[in-house]
């Protein structure tokens, strides 16, 4: 087994649904074929008229030109609950993998999820998988008589979420963590938080858990690179995971800031590393920002450490306030992006045609595990 962890090539780890895409179930709309203007127009088309049976559930971090088709934008829970909410027959999930997945755990009998691309993966969400996370539960069962609960970040496949429900455990989102970490505490003596080790470490820390108190498994290493005597006094045992995209943001940036624009709030997102949440003016989820933006007073200028998309679409919507990326770099999240408009218009036109392709169906067992935890997160926050 490759034990590899990837950021850029979501293709390294072993997840399932990479390893049974074929390329035949991608059909292409070439450049050759039809011109971006024309993958427009048709798609106007094609989205009215399917209106009644289609909903375009639009992701924050999509770009603009597939946010124009979406009948509701979101992050991913709050997506997954309006698929579910709605009566139109497919749920068009302009998003990632492990978004596309947990519509299909939520979503009602009669429904139908299609991603668009389905190599729309997650970096983060690949960095975790069952084997690695079966791997280090036995190691943690071996080493401690603890109570452990294991709470994953709802960014993750939904096996993981699986494994939660049937391990006394429960997802989280970047909204509800404090809460439920609390909730987690109240039931055991340890954590073990996968798979981003930010958003567990910042909101740990927050709750007053210090970090000499929090260890860090790497599934790369032996053992996860831990001693039995590390995992005796920890609290928190956080997966070595991490958004590629907001792990690019860094102290030296907020330091630039502090320097030549005094006067910037830096909001941040919880995915960022330790000394940056713990260092920006704001730390908050993807709807906590924009509500913080939204009701700002106009004149207030933010510095925002969050995908790049999001952050340009702020800056349009809020014209009466100064918003731009934290860092000097395009902050873009690439799986995202392969999200595009000729990829939109393959699926339509395949539902036009009565043989839809891209569907994400997650297999009976794992659904019904996966939804005993999705339902205790949905009952805790
Ligand atoms: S922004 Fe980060 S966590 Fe979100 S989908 Fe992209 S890689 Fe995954």
């Amino acid at each position: 087994m490759d034990l590899k962890l990837s950021v850029n090539n979501s293709k390294t780890t072993s997840i399932n649904f990479h390893d049974n895409v074929k390329d035949d179930y991608l059909p292409s709309i070439s450049e050759a074929e039809l011109s971006d203007e024309k993958v427009l127009n048709e798609l106007d088309q094609l989205h009215a008229e399917l209106r009644d049976q289609v909903i375009v559930l639009g992701h924050h971090y999509q770009q603009d030109d597939i946010i124009r088709y979406a009948d509701v934008t979101g992050d991913s829970l709050a997506l997954a609950r309006e698929a579910k909410a709605s009566t139109r027959r497919y749920i068009m999930f302009c998003g990632v993998h492990f978004m596309a997945e947990t519509a299909d755990i939520l979503k009602r009998l009669d429904q139908t999820v299609i991603l668009p691309d389905l190599h729309a993966g997650c970096s983060m969400a690949d960095m975790a998988n069952r084997q690695y996370i079966d791997q280090a539960w036995s190691t943690l069962e071996q080493w401690t008589k603890a109570r452990v609960i294991p709470v994953t970040y709802i960014n993750s496949d939904a096996k993981l979420k699986a494994f939660v429900g049937d391990h006394h455990g429960v997802i989280c989102t970047s909204s509800n963590a404090e809460k439920i970490i609390r909730w987690a505490f109240a039931q055991g003596e340890k954590l073990l938080f996968f798979p981003d080790q930010h958003l567990g470490r910042n909101t740990c820390y927050k709750m007053g858990i210090p970090l000499d108190q929090m260890v860090v498994y790497n599934p790369t290493m032996w053992n996860g690179g831990l001693t039995p005597e590390q995992v005796h006094k920890a609290k928190v045992i956080l997966w070595y995971g991490y958004c590629s995209v907001h792990q690019g943001f860094t102290l030296e940036h907020i330091k630039r800031i502090r320097a030549h624009r005094p006067e910037t709030t830096v909001i941040v997102h919880p995915e960022c590393c330790f000394d940056v949440t713990h260092n920006a003016d704001v730390a908050g989820s993807t709807n906590f920002i924009i509500d913080y933006i939204r009701k700002a007073p106009a004149g207030t200028s933010f510095a925002v450490g969050t995908e790049i998309n999001l952050v340009n679409r702020l800056a349009r919507e809020f014209p009466d306030k100064t918003i731009f990326s934290l860092s000097p770099y395009q902050c873009l999240c690439t799986t995202m992006y392969r999200i595009r408009p000729r990829w939109l218009l393959a699926t339509y036109r395949a539902i036009k045609a009565g043989s839809p392709i891209n569907i994400i169906r997650v297999d009976e067992d794992t659904k019904r595990s996966a939804l005993v935890a999705l339902e205790r997160m949905l009952a805790i926050s």
